[in-house]
């Protein structure tokens, strides 16, 4: 399945200055240096996907995606592998189990023939202090760590070609709440040491206000609503975003709007509805909804929002 015709990612920049992927609909998402970008929204909404165009994983149908002012395309290849970096959710299946940590967290450095043997054993102890872990720690197999300890050595892996982008597909979704809260401490804490650009894949919205600044809400392979990560959760727009947050549970229950039930399934990306794609299950649809797809609307308050009820009525 091609879900990438959806986004059709058309130029910007990533990572090293500010950035922007720029869809064909006029669609702007950009990441500044130095912070982070969450893409939210139910799986199968193509989060993954864009996020695997972003790195240069996937190609895209049409356009092309800027690092640093330059099409991915145009960079060296091994170049680009090394200033962005990829961490998955599956820290079990991620990590290769015959290796030993030292080597796994080693391999890029070895594969891009970095430093002298020493130079990189001295750069792996250097990685397993900044996640946390320990010098020993190195001698020993993924098995021997729990799931936190595993994600540690997949961000430790992640870093040893210094990148400057890391994108985190789902990081801390096969991990439990409070180890969730551990890594995503680690990850901020690294983002204001090493000057790291998240981007940040997460279908929990609440793992997201922890540690996004922006945030893109997905809707089959299009954005729904796209601002800075406060106005988002202070002042959902979009009605999809709006029954995304209803099921986030709240420190405090009296403050929690009404459960918006999202009714129908998630259509197919390949097959996806006219009009507004989600109006097959939005509470709020109008006539207009079934005929014209609604593009990102400025809102006065710096959020984006596709949806009939923000403009042009
Ligand atoms: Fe709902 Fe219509 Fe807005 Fe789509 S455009 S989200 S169907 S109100
Ligand atoms: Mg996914």
């Amino acid at each position: 399945i091609d879900v990438t015709k959806h986004f059709k990612v058309s130029g910007g920049m990533l990572g090293l200055t500010t950035g922007t992927v720029r869809a064909v609909d006029g669609v702007t998402l950009s990441v500044e240096r130095g912070r982070t970008l969450g893409l939210v929204g139910e799986s199968g909404c193509g989060k993954s996907t864009l996020a695997r165009c972003i790195m240069g994983l996937e190609p895209v149908t049409s356009g092309e995606v800027l690092f640093g002012n330059r099409s991915i395309s145009a960079w060296d290849e091994k170049k680009l592998r090394s200033k962005m970096q990829m961490i998955f959710q599956d820290p079990y299946s991620s990590l290769n189990p015959r290796q030993k940590i030292s080597s796994i967290i080693r391999e890029g450095l070895d594969i891009h023939g970095i430093g002298t043997r020493d130079e990189r054993r001295e750069k792996v102890q250097q990685l397993l202090k900044l996640v946390g872990l320990r010098p020993e720690h190195g001698n020993r197999y993924p098995h021997e760590f729990s799931g936190g300890q595993r994600q540690r050595v997949a961000v430790a892996r992640s870093l040893a070609l210094d990148p400057k982008l890391v994108v985190c597909d789902e990081p801390v979704s096969a991990l439990d709440v409070s180890v969730q809260a551990q890594v995503l401490g680690l990850l901020k804490d690294l983002q204001k040491r090493l000057d790291l650009t998240y981007v940040f894949i997460s279908h929990d919205l609440s793992v997201v206000s922890h540690i996004c600044d922006q945030v893109a809400v997905m809707y089959l392979g299009r954005i729904m609503e796209i601002g800075e990560s406060r106005t988002l959760f202070a002042d959902p727009k979009h009605p999809y975003t709006k029954a995304l947050l209803s099921a986030v549970l709240r420190p405090d229950p009296t403050d929690r709007p009404e459960r918006i039930a999202l009714t129908g399934d998630l259509p197919s990306p390949m097959n996806p509805p006219a009009g507004c794609p989600f109006h097959p299950r939005c509470p709020e649809a109008f006539d207009k909804c079934r005929n014209g797809r609604p593009d990102l609307m400025d809102q006065a308050d710096g959020m984006r929002v596709a949806c009939w009820l923000y403009g042009e009525q």
